[in-house]
């Protein structure tokens, strides 16, 4: 095989649904998953029909009706969660049952109240149960980076012996730390004796800010999914951000050297749509996708920039298909389109700074294709400094 892909595995739909706050109606999940096909997301995690019946019908709108892409859904290990799965994804063209139980023995004393032997039965079982009902069958156990991994490995190599055709590695709280995360990982693929054309899936919280590093250095040690959301929403502090995920891979794909199917230039129009639907604004200067993610503040980094962009930009913001903001200003405009525009930006110039500030523009105009807001703002703040520095020296004088 030539260049190893990676599959994206979108839970925005149930995992995003999962942010405190945020609860979607059946069209903002079928907006949302329409967005996501266009996207290119392989699979597309609508929901957890078990959990309501609002939600049992929102995901079967989504199977019924957006084709091309895998739609998952999720279940608790019990036949009811299972049989509501499979009727809410009965219509589409390929399904997949994403069916967890937990393994960390925090979780099996506290929380199931099973012992390892109880909790491998059912797992099983419920793969056993499910297998034939379904194209895909994803097993996920439950606080995996907590589980003991030699009791992860026997987990897994008996439900992929019951069916399961992908195995998830949830980071379900967050804990894992980057290097460890990958390592285990790493003893998955080596220690599960009927690995081979099994899909190992990466799962990781932000809980320490870590998501994306882990689920990188996941893919980095062996999976080839990755799940992730939009603007990195999801349980408390949320998920792996699918477009940090995605620009990584791409921006070091020296580094990576791994391909995947997102087109890139819908990101924006993603990451827009998801924070429209929640409710949730994004921080300024969260990652590719916040607002100051292309800006440069420092007059320094300006000067580079404008003169090649590779100075201090890794991405270019048409990669993530932001317009690029410019005006029909180019280096034909005359000197009162430029005036006018500078007025607009909210500055108030003395008829030797429009002159200067047009010279300035003219000449940066012949040697860049594009000029966009920064560079007029760039351009008329570095004329305003110098008039400034010219009069104190005069008055200096
Ligand atoms: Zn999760």
């Amino acid at each position: 095989m030539g260049v190893k892909r990676v599959m994206v595995f979108d839970t925005t739909l149930r995992d995003g649904e999962q942010t405190p706050g945020v609860n979607f109606n059946a069209k903002d999940k079928f907006e949302i998953a329409y967005q996501l096909a266009k996207l290119g997301v392989d699979v597309i995690e609508a929901g957890f029909p078990a959990a309501s019946n609002g939600d049992f019908e929102a995901v079967k709108n989504i199977a019924d009706h957006i084709k091309g892409v895998t739609i998952a859904a999720m279940g608790r290990a019990v036949k009811e969660d299972i049989d509501r799965v499979s009727s809410a994804l009965k219509n589409a063209e390929k399904s997949r049952l994403h069916v967890f139980i937990a393994t960390s023995d925090i979780h099996l004393q506290y929380k199931l109240k099973m012992t390892r032997d109880e909790v491998l039965k059912k797992a099983v079982e419920m793969v056993k149960y499910a297998r034939g009902k379904f194209d895909e069958i994803e097993f996920s156990a439950e606080d995996a980076s907590r589980t003991d991994w030699d009791f992860l490995v026997k987990v897994f190599s008996e439900v992929i012996d019951a069916g399961a055709h992908i195995i998830n590695v949830p980071d379900t709280v967050g804990y894992a730390m980057p290097r460890e995360y990958g390592e285990l990982i790493r003893y998955i693929r080596n220690n599960v004796p009927n690995i081979d054309g099994v899909i190992i899936s990466a799962h990781c919280h932000n809980d320490l800010g870590l998501a994306v590093a882990n689920s990188l250095s996941a893919i980095e040690n062996g999976a080839t999914q990755v799940e992730v959301t939009v603007n990195g929403i999801g349980e408390r502090a949320g998920n792996a951000a699918m477009e940090e995920v995605i620009m990584a891979l791409n921006t070091r794909k020296d580094y990576f050297g791994l391909v995947h199917g997102i087109n890139t230039k819908e990101i924006y129009n993603t990451s827009k749509l998801v924070s429209e639907l929640t409710g949730i604004k994004l921080q300024p200067n969260k990652a590719v996708v916040g607002a100051n993610a292309f800006r440069h503040q420092s007059g320094i980094h300006q000067h580079g920039v404008i003169n090649n962009r590779l100075t201090y930009e890794i991405m270019r913001p048409e990669d993530i298909g932001v317009v690029p903001d410019t005006f029909a200003l180019g280096k034909l405009s005359g000197r009162n389109a430029f005036e006018l525009k500078v007025r607009q930006l909210g500055y108030n110039l003395s008829p030797g700074e429009i002159s200067e500030a047009f010279r300035k523009f003219k000449d940066l105009a012949d040697r860049k294709k594009t000029i966009v807001e920064e560079d007029i703002r760039f351009v008329v703040e570095e004329t305003i400094e110098e008039f400034r520095s010219f009069r104190e020296g005069e008055a200096w004088a």
